[in-house]
C-alpha cells in the first residue's frame, strides 16, 4: 500500500455569485488545459520535485512519503469549489505547490511518516496527531520562502492546519 501525505483543500470563505463562479469554472479550466497551470507549479517546484495532475486522486494533493512525486487533483468539484471562493486560482496553486515542496524539502519527513504509521500501529492517538500536525506545521515554515503570495500561503496553511485538526479529531473512534 502507497503510503500518502494528504493535503486538506484549504477553502476561503465567502461564495461570490453563480454567473461569476460560472466565468471563474471556465476559465480555470482553459488554464488547465493550454498548460498555464502547469507554468505556475514549474514556477514553484523547479526541476526540485516531479509532479502530476491526476484528477482521480482521493485528496487534493500529496507528496509519496519517499519524496519521488508530487500529485495534484484538480477535479470538477476542486475547481467549482474555487470557483465559488473569492480567491485567485494562481495563489491556490502556487500555495499547494509551496506546501508540498515544503514537505519535499523537509529532512524529517520520511521520518515523521514513520513514526505516523508507527502510530497508527500502536493505536497511540495522541502521537499519531502530534505527528501529523507538526508535518503540517513543518510544510508551512519550510514552504513559504517558495510561495509568490506569502499572505495567500499563511492563510492557506491557517486553514489547511484546522482541517488536519478536525479530521483527525474525526479519525479519534478508530483508535482505542
Ligand atoms: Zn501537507
Amino acid at each position: 500500500m502507497k503510503k500518502r501525505t494528504v493535503l486538506g483543500l484549504a477553502v476561503v470563505t465567502g461564495v461570490v455569485g453563480s454567473l461569476v463562479a460560472g466565468v471563474r469554472y471556465a476559465n480555470m479550466k482553459k488554464a488547465l488545459r493550454t498548460g498555464e497551470v502547469d507554468g505556475w507549479i514549474q514556477g514553484v517546484l523547479g526541476d526540485i520535485v516531479p509532479y502530476e495532475i491526476k484528477s482521480d486522486i482521493e485528496v487534493p494533493a500529496f507528496i509519496k512519503d519517499d519524496k519521488s512525486m508530487v500529485y495534484f487533483r484538480f477535479s470538477d468539484a476542486d475547481l467549482m469549489t474555487i470557483a465559488m471562493n473569492p480567491q485567485s486560482f494562481k495563489d491556490t496553486v502556487q500555495s499547494i505547490a509551496a506546501h508540498e515542496l515544503g514537505h519535499a524539502l523537509d529532512p524529517e519527513l520520511e521520518s515523521i511518516q514513520e513514526y505516523v504509521h508507527h502510530c497508527v500501529r500502536t493505536q497511540d492517538y495522541d502521537g499519531f496527531r502530534r505527528q501529523v500536525m507538526d508535518r503540517e506545521q513543518r510544510a508551512w515554515d519550510i514552504g513559504r520562502q517558495y510561495a509568490p503570495n506569502k499572505k495567500f500561503f499563511d492563510k492557506f496553511n491557517k486553514q489547511n492546519m484546522k482541517v488536519y485538526a478536525m479530521q483527525i479529531g474525526l479519525q479519534k473512534g478508530a483508535f482505542k
